[in-house]
């Protein structure tokens, strides 16, 4: 069996192409430039692994790409907070881009599509009276305002629509991960990462009132691979372990070696620390100053137990899951070592 990884080169993507060559699958995966493929060809099992070249904006990259493939693995999606132009860097990559690899994968007779989505197409301004779950979705974002999130929700608007109107050959189902973290298998920083190397560089003024659904790397792939491989894997599956907030993942690394790290001390999780923080928003780029203020002081509660009940996904403890991308970070370049490690 083909399955074809688009974005095959991304964080998350590059755990599910080892995973699924761990698993003898052959594999096609699609990067924009084969230039960002080279950790993907060091891997066992590369004899099994094909690399072709596929922008999301342009349909015929991906008619060729889905050709004799049985499995369609979207996660390609630009993942920033701060675009320089919503429709351009955002919009029409994650919605039209969306449409077309579901096009060509209904043309090829691909069996059936994991979609990449993600806890923003659920809510972005999660709220501890209201548990999430499969059956939430996120209606506030738009253009104006967390238009990550909003290209993720209209993405897979989109793809549902898709599938309601062209009643195509695949089954689709989507897998939605909250904070991903974990080692990286390249150098690159990636967004959800970041928030935990900025911790470490001492980007943010103090601990801050919020909190994040963490969830492994590893684990996000193997929910990738297991809705693939499970046929009785249906609709949406929220994917994240536990909410942690800043002040727990502060003493966690403070506790493992990094207490010499520039780690927030100032103690902003409180009423008037959400003032202050709301107040200095104002002086962030538009992105950062959305998701502040549809944040802070806001707890994401969920309920994972559809994901762990029907795909059999057991998650990581969220305490290696940070610790192990904080190692990460460490080996990259960055943060700065630890004096234990150097
Ligand atoms: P990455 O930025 O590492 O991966 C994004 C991938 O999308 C890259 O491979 C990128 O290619 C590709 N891509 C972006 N724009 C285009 C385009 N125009 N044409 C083709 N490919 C494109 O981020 P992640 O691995 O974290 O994200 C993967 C998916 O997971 C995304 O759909 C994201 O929305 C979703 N997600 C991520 C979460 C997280 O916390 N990390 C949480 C929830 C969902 P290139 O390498 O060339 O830039």
């Amino acid at each position: 069996m083909r399955v074809l990884v688009t974005g095959a080169g991304g964080f998350i993507a590059s755990w599910v192409v080892e995973q699924l060559l761990g698993a003898g699958y052959r594999v096609r995966g699609t990067v924009r430039s084969s230039r960002g493929a080279g950790h993907l060809r060091q891997m066992p099992g590369v004899e099994r692994l094909e690399i072709v070249e596929a922008d999301l904006l342009r349909q015929g990259d991906f008619d060729l790409a889905c050709r004799g493939c049985e499995v369609v693995i979207h996660t390609a999606s630009p993942y920033v907070l701060t675009p320089k132009d919503v429709q351009r860097d955002l919009l029409q990559p994650a919605i039209a881009g969306t449409r077309h690899v579901l096009e060509a994968a209904a043309k090829a007779g691909v069996k059936r599509v994991v979609l990449t989505s993600s806890m923003a197409a659920l809510t972005d301004e999660p709220d501890k009276a209201h548990v999430l779950t499969e059956a939430d979705w996120n209606t506030k974002s738009s253009e104006f305002r967390n238009p990550y999130y909003y290209s993720k929700t209209m993405a897979e608007r989109e793809a549902w629509k898709f599938v309601e109107e062209h009643r195509p050959s695949f089954q689709m189902v989507a897998i939605h991960p909250f904070l991903v973290a974990g080692p990286s298998l390249t150098p690159e920083l990636n967004t959800s990462n970041k928030v935990l190397a900025d911790m470490l560089n001492g980007a943010y003024p103090g601990i801050l009132d919020i909190a994040w659904g963490f969830v492994d790397v590893r684990d996000v792939a193997r929910a990738h691979v297991l809705a693939m491989e499970r046929m009785d894997a249906r609709g949406r599956y929220l994917c994240a372990n536990r909410t942690v907030g800043m002040r727990e993942v502060v003493a966690l690394l403070r506790a493992n070696g990094y207490g010499n790290h520039r780690l927030p001390r100032a103690p902003l999780d409180w009423m008037v620390g959400n003032w202050i923080v709301r107040a200095g928003a104002y002086l962030q780029p538009k992105g950062v100053r959305d998701y502040l203020s549809t944040h802070i002081g806001r707890k994401p509660v969920f309920d994972n137990s559809k994901i762990r009940r029907e795909l059999g996904l057991a998650f990581r403890p969220v305490e290696t899951t940070i610790l192990e991308a904080a190692a990460d970070l460490e080996k990259w370049g960055h943060i700065p070592e630890r004096a234990e490690a150097a």
